[in-house]
């Protein structure tokens, strides 16, 4: 009988096809490896899935799997396991148990970004074991919805696409490395749908509408129609919007705002140029501190950061100080466990504590852009008022004493902590560009914790009170002679309906993921910029985030 489980909708498009449960049963065939053989193999093999990605010309994700080829032979992981070997260990319990704690070390940061590092470091390892057991790769057989509870990127790749029809996850999130790599190979897919695999597992059938979050069990001849024109609208959307990727991001009569691109590896850079970004306006400096026994050091940080500054030549680059504490705690920093970590010792507050982490990371920056010869821009998270701006600009002051030779850095701010929207008249004139983060504005404004799933409803940011906040950060920044910027970096800048709110608010900037990029400029393209502060204006004396949408979708 149909029936439908809900779930996040993860990438578009629709699918129908027979359920294929990863990982499948063994099926043997290929010869025995020790565990070093089996590493060396496993480099082998996720390097020439890299080099297929490539080929198919999605350098960014064939970036995740350098990183995973790089895991394959890295000593934190193999190490650990011969160690366990030696002691005693069978080689397949070694390395899972090398890999477990490696992984935990990456999910004990909580964060989005670093937590898909733990899935990508338990595939290295469970690759690993593949080879070690001498069972050969996974393979469809016929047009299938993939089920798993977490797919690692190397086993999309390795699946013929001609038979891969849709993902369904019952874990994972949308910013997981599975729901990325989905979005960018055009595959349907569904995330965390609750007892997706029970229900799979005696299915004859799986639908997918990845548009509503819906996977549909043993879908009947309506529920399959229903499907099908779908997957016929999700891709007419995606062609359309492809064909604007590399457009200007401008209204249809030519006001233009700058289009870039957030990252959170010095890897990601090349490829978000060459998707179309015109800066970095946001480089989340956070994958350089996670997952590492010591703090790194100057030399290794100023070698990541001037990647970033190479890969962007005269385009702008903001590298953000470090946004760690609270809830995503660290191994070298002894941070207590708090009892509210989004109102605790966070980002630049951690300054008190650990007075060498920020010196250390504004003079890489420094040593970056004296290296590369560009100019970088430093970004402070988490300003909350002028004692913590005066903080930020003495450390920019020292780091320019240690660095002399350094081209000037342009100094800016996110503005995320309410009190930095009500002193942002004061902070202005103060610097040269602020970065609204609606991520966290819309958790701190409205008070809705942004990892309590419960609160998902409230924390949108086309809330009227995000909306107001938004543009009195820009009249701010225009009474302070419009010297300073205002850029947006938050989700809501590569939302097509947020970000004609924000150019209707006059930000001069939006910063999003790439793969953003298509969709945003065709919604912009298609009103004028009069249109957009009207909807803008008229926005901010709604009721509720749905009426703002609606309002935007379909303007009266
Ligand atoms: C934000 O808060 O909007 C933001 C961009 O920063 P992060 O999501 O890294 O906290
Ligand atoms: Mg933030």
């Amino acid at each position: 009988m149909t029936r439908e489980l809900r779930g996040v909708p993860a990438a578009p498009g629709a699918a129908v096809g027979a359920p294929w449960i990863h990982p499948p049963a063994g099926t043997g065939g290929a010869a025995r490896l020790s565990l070093d053989e089996a590493a060396e193999a496993a480099a082998v093999e996720i390097a020439e899935l890299g080099a297929r990605l490539r080929a198919r010309g999605h350098e960014a994700e064939a970036e995740i799997l350098d990183a995973q080829g790089l895991m394959a032979g890295d000593p934190e992981l193999i190490d650990p396991a011969r160690a366990l070997v030696e002691a005693g260990s069978p080689p397949a319990d070694a390395i899972h148990e090398a890999g477990e704690r490696v992984a935990r070390t990456f999910e004990a940061l909580d964060d989005e970004i670093l937590s898909a590092r733990a899935s990508d470091v338990r595939d290295v390892a469970a690759r690993i074991i593949r080879l070690m057991a001498g069972e050969a790769p996974p393979r469809l057989e016929r047009r299938s919805v993939v089920v798993a509870l977490d797919l690692p990127p190397s086993v999309t790749v390795e699946l013929d696409p001609e038979l891969l029809a849709g993902i369904a996850l019952e874990g994972g999130t949308r910013t997981s490395h599975a729901a990325i790599l989905s979005r960018s190979l055009g595959i349907p897919a569904v995330v965390g749908v609750a007892g997706l695999r029970d229900a799979a597992g005696t299915a004859a059938a799986l639908g997918l509408d990845g548009d509503a979050g819906v996977v549909v069990v043993d879908p009947d001849a309506d529920a399959t129609a229903r499907l099908a024109s779908a997957a016929d609208a999700a891709g007419e959307r995606a062609r359309a919007d492809a064909a604007f990727g590399e457009r200007p991001l401008a209204t249809s009569d030519g006001h233009r705002v700058i289009c870039a691109a957030n990252i959170g590896d010095p890897v990601e850079a090349a490829a978000a140029f060459a998707a179309g970004a015109e800066a970095i306006g946001l480089f989340r400096t956070e994958f350089a501190f996670a997952g590492r026994g010591t703090a790194p050091d100057e030399e290794t940080q100023a070698r990541a950061y001037a990647t970033v500054l190479r890969a962007a030549g005269d385009a702008d680059v903001v590298v953000r100080l470090v946004d760690i504490g609270g809830d995503k705690p660290l191994p070298f920093l002894a941070i207590e466990p708090e009892a509210n970590p989004f109102l605790g010792v966070r980002a630049i507050r951690l300054h008190e504590r650990h007075p060498d982490l920020l010196p250390i990371q504004a003079r890489a920056i420094l040593r970056a852009s004296l290296e590369t010869g560009r100019r970088a821009s430093i970004m402070a998270p988490m300003v909350a008022d002028e004692a913590d701006l005066d903080l930020v600009l003495r450390l920019v002051d020292e780091a320019r004493t240690a660095v002399p030779d350094a081209p000037a850095p342009r100094v800016g701010i996110m503005v995320e902590v309410p009190s930095a929207v009500l002193l942002a008249d004061r902070l202005a004139p103060r610097l040269e560009f602020m970065s609204i983060g609606t991520n966290d504005l819309t958790q701190y404004l409205l008070a809705a914790d942004r990892s309590n799933s419960a609160l998902a409803a409230r924390q949108d940011p086309l809330h009227p009170a995000v909306l107001r906040a938004v543009a009195s950060v820009v009249e701010a920044s225009e009474r302070a002679c419009g010297s300073c910027e205002v850029a947006v970096c938050g989700e809501m800048a590569g939302d097509p309906v947020g970000a004609q709110l924000l150019i209707g608010l006059d930000v001069d900037e939006l910063s999003m993921e790439p793969r953003s990029f298509g969709a945003v400029k065709r919604a912009v393209a298609a009103r004028t910029h009069a249109e957009l502060v009207a909807l803008a204006e008229a926005a901010q004396g709604m009721s509720s985030p749905a009426a703002v949408r609606a309002s935007v979708e379909t303007p009266a």
